[in-house]
Protein backbone atom coordinates (compact mmCIF):
# COMPACT_ATOMS: atom_id res chain seq x y z
CA UNK A 1 0.00 0.00 0.00
CA UNK A 2 1.45 3.45 -1.11
CA UNK A 3 1.82 5.62 2.27
CA UNK A 4 -0.59 8.93 2.57
CA UNK A 5 2.66 10.85 3.41
CA UNK A 6 5.20 11.09 0.10
CA UNK A 7 7.86 13.75 1.53
CA UNK A 8 7.50 17.64 1.39
CA UNK A 9 4.27 19.45 -1.33
CA UNK A 10 5.53 22.89 -0.89
CA UNK A 11 6.94 25.19 1.47
CA UNK A 12 4.98 28.54 2.20
CA UNK A 13 6.76 31.75 3.32
CA UNK A 14 5.62 35.42 4.03
CA UNK A 15 7.97 37.84 2.20
CA UNK A 16 8.67 41.85 1.64
CA UNK A 17 8.75 43.72 -1.90
CA UNK A 18 7.18 41.30 -4.72
CA UNK A 19 9.58 42.59 -6.98
CA UNK A 20 12.66 41.84 -4.93
CA UNK A 21 10.88 38.52 -4.10
CA UNK A 22 10.64 37.29 -7.66
CA UNK A 23 14.81 38.88 -8.06
CA UNK A 24 15.77 36.30 -5.45
CA UNK A 25 14.42 33.32 -6.68
CA UNK A 26 13.91 33.44 -9.68
CA UNK A 27 16.76 35.68 -10.86
CA UNK A 28 19.56 34.41 -8.62
CA UNK A 29 18.29 31.12 -7.30
CA UNK A 30 16.99 29.88 -10.59
CA UNK A 31 13.95 28.50 -9.60
CA UNK A 32 10.80 29.15 -12.20
CA UNK A 33 8.22 31.25 -11.38
CA UNK A 34 5.85 28.53 -12.15
CA UNK A 35 2.46 30.48 -11.05
CA UNK A 36 1.56 33.88 -10.57
CA UNK A 37 -1.94 34.38 -8.64
CA UNK A 38 -3.11 35.81 -5.67
CA UNK A 39 -3.38 34.72 -1.94
CA UNK A 40 -6.47 33.26 -1.73
CA UNK A 41 -7.75 34.47 1.71
CA UNK A 42 -5.67 38.04 1.01
CA UNK A 43 -6.95 39.20 -2.85
CA UNK A 44 -5.09 41.92 -2.53
CA UNK A 45 -1.10 40.58 -1.76
CA UNK A 46 0.59 38.07 -4.85
CA UNK A 47 0.83 34.28 -4.12
CA UNK A 48 4.37 33.14 -6.10
CA UNK A 49 5.09 29.84 -6.79
CA UNK A 50 8.75 28.55 -7.65
CA UNK A 51 9.94 25.31 -8.36
CA UNK A 52 10.76 23.03 -10.99
CA UNK A 53 10.07 22.74 -15.08
CA UNK A 54 6.61 22.06 -13.91
CA UNK A 55 5.97 22.88 -10.31
CA UNK A 56 6.42 19.40 -9.47
CA UNK A 57 5.60 18.27 -5.69
CA UNK A 58 8.74 18.85 -3.64
CA UNK A 59 10.31 21.44 -5.11
CA UNK A 60 7.50 24.38 -4.90
CA UNK A 61 8.91 27.28 -3.09
CA UNK A 62 5.73 29.51 -2.44
CA UNK A 63 5.55 33.11 -1.13
CA UNK A 64 3.08 36.05 0.13
CA UNK A 65 4.85 39.30 -0.38
CA UNK A 66 3.23 42.12 1.37
CA UNK A 67 4.43 45.50 -0.12
CA UNK A 68 6.10 47.09 3.50
CA UNK A 69 5.56 44.66 5.43
CA UNK A 70 7.63 44.59 8.69
CA UNK A 71 10.11 41.96 9.39
CA UNK A 72 9.93 39.05 11.59
CA UNK A 73 12.20 36.86 13.46
CA UNK A 74 13.77 33.52 12.97
CA UNK A 75 13.18 31.30 16.48
CA UNK A 76 10.79 28.86 18.09
CA UNK A 77 8.04 27.24 17.19
CA UNK A 78 8.79 28.06 13.39
CA UNK A 79 10.29 26.36 10.17
CA UNK A 80 13.41 28.08 10.30
CA UNK A 81 15.47 26.79 7.46
CA UNK A 82 14.22 25.72 3.86
CA UNK A 83 17.05 23.82 2.35
CA UNK A 84 17.68 23.12 -1.44
CA UNK A 85 19.27 20.16 -3.34
CA UNK A 86 22.10 20.87 -5.23
CA UNK A 87 24.57 18.62 -6.83
CA UNK A 88 27.98 17.50 -4.57
CA UNK A 89 30.21 19.46 -7.79
CA UNK A 90 28.09 22.98 -7.63
CA UNK A 91 29.18 24.06 -4.13
CA UNK A 92 31.79 26.30 -5.88
CA UNK A 93 29.25 27.51 -8.61
CA UNK A 94 27.04 28.45 -5.83
CA UNK A 95 29.87 30.75 -3.46
CA UNK A 96 30.58 32.36 -6.77
CA UNK A 97 27.12 32.69 -7.77
CA UNK A 98 26.11 34.35 -4.48
CA UNK A 99 28.91 36.40 -4.38
CA UNK A 100 27.92 38.09 -7.49
CA UNK A 101 24.93 38.99 -6.63
CA UNK A 102 26.02 40.47 -3.27
CA UNK A 103 24.07 37.84 -0.93
CA UNK A 104 26.65 37.03 1.93
CA UNK A 105 27.14 32.91 2.92
CA UNK A 106 26.65 33.42 6.69
CA UNK A 107 27.51 29.47 7.75
CA UNK A 108 29.40 26.86 5.32
CA UNK A 109 28.79 23.78 7.11
CA UNK A 110 28.97 19.94 7.19
CA UNK A 111 25.79 18.07 8.75
CA UNK A 112 25.25 13.94 8.35
CA UNK A 113 28.47 14.39 5.78
CA UNK A 114 26.70 16.77 3.63
CA UNK A 115 28.16 20.10 2.66
CA UNK A 116 25.95 22.88 2.82
CA UNK A 117 25.98 27.00 2.37
CA UNK A 118 23.56 28.78 4.43
CA UNK A 119 22.33 32.34 3.41
CA UNK A 120 19.51 34.88 3.96
CA UNK A 121 17.12 36.41 0.95
CA UNK A 122 16.21 39.78 1.06
CA UNK A 123 14.08 39.50 4.12
CA UNK A 124 15.73 37.24 6.21
CA UNK A 125 14.63 34.29 5.10
CA UNK A 126 16.94 31.47 6.33
CA UNK A 127 18.16 29.08 3.08
CA UNK A 128 20.24 26.00 2.43
CA UNK A 129 21.73 24.96 -0.14
CA UNK A 130 23.03 20.98 0.44
CA UNK A 131 24.98 19.20 -1.94
CA UNK A 132 24.09 15.94 -1.97
CA UNK A 133 24.69 12.81 -4.40
CA UNK A 134 21.72 10.78 -4.45
CA UNK A 135 19.26 13.29 -5.96
CA UNK A 136 18.33 12.64 -9.58
CA UNK A 137 16.27 15.71 -10.18
CA UNK A 138 16.11 17.73 -12.95
CA UNK A 139 15.74 21.05 -12.11
CA UNK A 140 14.93 23.95 -13.90
CA UNK A 141 17.47 27.05 -15.49
CA UNK A 142 16.56 30.11 -17.29
CA UNK A 143 19.66 30.01 -18.84
CA UNK A 144 21.75 32.06 -16.28
CA UNK A 145 23.26 29.26 -14.45
CA UNK A 146 23.79 25.96 -16.33
CA UNK A 147 21.48 23.17 -16.06
CA UNK A 148 23.76 20.35 -13.53
CA UNK A 149 24.52 23.44 -11.23
CA UNK A 150 20.82 24.01 -10.95
CA UNK A 151 18.54 23.69 -7.87
CA UNK A 152 16.95 20.35 -7.98
CA UNK A 153 14.18 21.02 -5.35
CA UNK A 154 14.17 21.10 -1.59
CA UNK A 155 16.45 18.72 -0.07
CA UNK A 156 14.14 18.95 3.41
CA UNK A 157 12.87 21.48 6.14
CA UNK A 158 14.29 22.49 9.52
CA UNK A 159 11.98 22.98 12.40
CA UNK A 160 12.92 24.58 15.75
CA UNK A 161 11.05 23.26 18.34
CA UNK A 162 11.55 23.83 21.94
CA UNK A 163 10.81 19.70 22.36
CA UNK A 164 10.26 17.15 20.36
CA UNK A 165 8.38 13.88 21.42
CA UNK A 166 4.63 15.10 20.30
CA UNK A 167 5.84 16.31 16.94
CA UNK A 168 8.29 13.37 16.30
CA UNK A 169 4.80 11.21 17.49
CA UNK A 170 2.66 12.66 14.57
CA UNK A 171 5.56 12.36 12.19
CA UNK A 172 6.42 8.64 12.63
CA UNK A 173 2.70 7.67 13.98
CA UNK A 174 0.18 8.67 11.63
CA UNK A 175 2.50 10.57 8.65
CA UNK A 176 5.06 7.65 7.54
CA UNK A 177 8.36 9.39 8.93
CA UNK A 178 10.41 7.89 10.48
CA UNK A 179 13.99 8.70 12.82
CA UNK A 180 16.16 8.22 10.05
CA UNK A 181 19.53 9.92 12.42
CA UNK A 182 20.52 12.40 15.09
CA UNK A 183 23.68 14.85 15.20
CA UNK A 184 23.44 16.99 18.41
CA UNK A 185 20.12 18.63 19.03
CA UNK A 186 19.39 18.00 15.38
CA UNK A 187 16.98 14.84 14.80
CA UNK A 188 16.16 13.37 11.31
CA UNK A 189 13.05 12.09 9.77
CA UNK A 190 12.34 10.76 6.48
CA UNK A 191 10.50 8.65 4.91
CA UNK A 192 12.45 6.52 1.64
CA UNK A 193 15.42 8.15 2.38
CA UNK A 194 15.21 10.88 -1.01
CA UNK A 195 15.95 14.75 -1.19
CA UNK A 196 12.61 16.50 -0.76
CA UNK A 197 11.46 14.29 1.87
CA UNK A 198 13.63 15.27 5.23
CA UNK A 199 12.32 17.30 7.82
CA UNK A 200 14.67 17.78 10.73
CA UNK A 201 13.62 18.98 14.17
CA UNK A 202 16.20 21.01 15.99
CA UNK A 203 15.11 21.15 20.13
CA UNK A 204 15.85 24.29 21.46
CA UNK A 205 14.33 24.67 24.70
CA UNK A 206 15.58 27.92 25.59
CA UNK A 207 15.42 29.75 22.49
CA UNK A 208 13.24 32.71 21.41
CA UNK A 209 10.39 32.82 19.86
CA UNK A 210 9.85 33.21 16.16
CA UNK A 211 7.79 36.27 15.05
CA UNK A 212 5.65 35.54 12.09
CA UNK A 213 6.07 38.27 9.21
CA UNK A 214 8.34 39.06 6.61
CA UNK A 215 11.23 36.69 6.05
CA UNK A 216 9.64 33.89 7.81
CA UNK A 217 7.66 30.35 6.57
CA UNK A 218 3.95 30.50 7.05
CA UNK A 219 3.65 27.17 6.81
CA UNK A 220 4.92 23.84 5.29
CA UNK A 221 3.09 21.34 3.34
CA UNK A 222 3.39 17.82 3.08
CA UNK A 223 2.63 15.65 -0.12
CA UNK A 224 -0.17 13.38 -0.47
CA UNK A 225 -1.47 11.78 -3.31
CA UNK A 226 -5.06 12.25 -4.09
CA UNK A 227 -7.96 13.24 -2.52
CA UNK A 228 -8.77 9.97 -1.30
CA UNK A 229 -5.44 9.70 0.73
CA UNK A 230 -6.38 13.42 1.46
CA UNK A 231 -9.52 12.71 3.41
CA UNK A 232 -8.16 9.21 4.91
CA UNK A 233 -5.78 11.71 6.92
CA UNK A 234 -8.04 14.34 7.71
CA UNK A 235 -10.09 11.17 9.46
CA UNK A 236 -6.67 10.23 10.84
CA UNK A 237 -6.12 13.41 12.26
CA UNK A 238 -9.52 13.99 13.35
CA UNK A 239 -9.27 10.40 15.43
CA UNK A 240 -5.88 12.25 17.38
CA UNK A 241 -7.24 15.27 17.96
CA UNK A 242 -5.79 17.72 15.69
CA UNK A 243 -8.09 20.52 14.62
CA UNK A 244 -8.35 19.92 11.04
CA UNK A 245 -9.53 22.70 8.36
CA UNK A 246 -12.17 21.04 6.26
CA UNK A 247 -10.25 20.56 2.57
CA UNK A 248 -9.76 24.11 0.73
CA UNK A 249 -9.59 24.30 -2.82
CA UNK A 250 -6.00 26.22 -4.10
CA UNK A 251 -7.16 25.45 -7.41
CA UNK A 252 -3.43 23.64 -8.11
CA UNK A 253 -4.37 21.11 -5.44
CA UNK A 254 -6.36 20.29 -2.64
CA UNK A 255 -5.56 21.42 0.90
CA UNK A 256 -6.29 20.79 4.36
CA UNK A 257 -4.39 22.52 7.66
CA UNK A 258 -3.82 21.65 11.17
CA UNK A 259 -1.22 23.16 13.65
CA UNK A 260 1.45 20.27 14.93
CA UNK A 261 2.65 19.83 18.61
CA UNK A 262 5.14 22.62 18.54
CA UNK A 263 3.18 25.19 17.01
CA UNK A 264 4.09 25.11 12.92
CA UNK A 265 1.09 25.15 10.63
CA UNK A 266 1.21 21.56 8.50
CA UNK A 267 -0.62 21.55 5.02
CA UNK A 268 -1.59 18.24 3.48
CA UNK A 269 -2.02 19.31 -0.02
CA UNK A 270 -2.63 16.89 -3.15
CA UNK A 271 -0.31 15.90 -5.89
CA UNK A 272 -3.01 16.68 -7.80
CA UNK A 273 -4.00 18.43 -10.21
CA UNK A 274 -0.70 20.69 -10.52
CA UNK A 275 0.38 24.26 -12.30
CA UNK A 276 -0.67 23.17 -16.09
CA UNK A 277 -4.07 23.49 -15.25
CA UNK A 278 -4.78 26.65 -16.10
CA UNK A 279 -1.58 27.72 -18.21
CA UNK A 280 0.38 25.72 -21.00
CA UNK A 281 3.61 24.15 -19.46
CA UNK A 282 5.32 26.49 -22.00
CA UNK A 283 4.08 29.55 -20.43
CA UNK A 284 3.69 28.55 -16.81
CA UNK A 285 3.96 32.08 -14.71
CA UNK A 286 3.57 34.92 -17.56
CA UNK A 287 0.39 35.86 -16.58
CA UNK A 288 -1.92 36.51 -13.52
CA UNK A 289 -4.15 33.62 -12.85
CA UNK A 290 -6.83 33.70 -11.24
CA UNK A 291 -9.15 31.65 -9.80
CA UNK A 292 -12.85 31.55 -10.75
CA UNK A 293 -14.03 32.94 -8.07
CA UNK A 294 -11.61 36.19 -8.26
CA UNK A 295 -12.08 36.45 -12.31
CA UNK A 296 -15.27 39.06 -11.51
CA UNK A 297 -13.01 41.43 -9.73
CA UNK A 298 -9.91 41.11 -11.97
CA UNK A 299 -9.72 44.91 -12.67
CA UNK A 300 -9.69 46.00 -9.10
CA UNK A 301 -7.30 43.18 -7.99
CA UNK A 302 -4.74 43.74 -10.72
CA UNK A 303 -4.79 47.95 -9.74
CA UNK A 304 -4.39 46.63 -5.93
CA UNK A 305 -1.23 44.95 -6.85
CA UNK A 306 2.42 46.44 -7.74
CA UNK A 307 3.69 45.62 -11.34
CA UNK A 308 6.33 42.82 -11.25
CA UNK A 309 8.71 42.12 -13.98
CA UNK A 310 11.23 39.41 -14.32
CA UNK A 311 14.04 39.47 -17.03
CA UNK A 312 15.91 36.32 -17.04
CA UNK A 313 19.03 38.21 -19.02
CA UNK A 314 19.86 40.31 -16.27
CA UNK A 315 20.69 37.31 -14.02
CA UNK A 316 23.31 35.37 -16.33
ZN1 LIG B 1 0.25 25.89 1.32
Amino acid sequence: MQPLILGIHHITAISGDPQQNLNFYSGILGLRLVKKTINFDAPDVYHFYFGDALGRPGTVFTTFPFVGAQRGKKGVGELTYTAFSIAVTSLDFWVDRLKKFGIPVLDRLTRFGQSILRFEDQDGMGIELVANAADQREGWTYGGIPLEHSIKGFFGATLTLPRKELTERLLVESMNYRLHDQEGNRFRYGIGGKPGEWVDIVVDPNGQRGVQSAGTVHHLAFRTATTATQLEMQQRLIQQGFGVTEVRDRNYFLSIYFREPGGVLFEIATDVPGFAIDEDEAHLGELLKLPDWAEKSRVQIESSLKPVTFEPKNYV
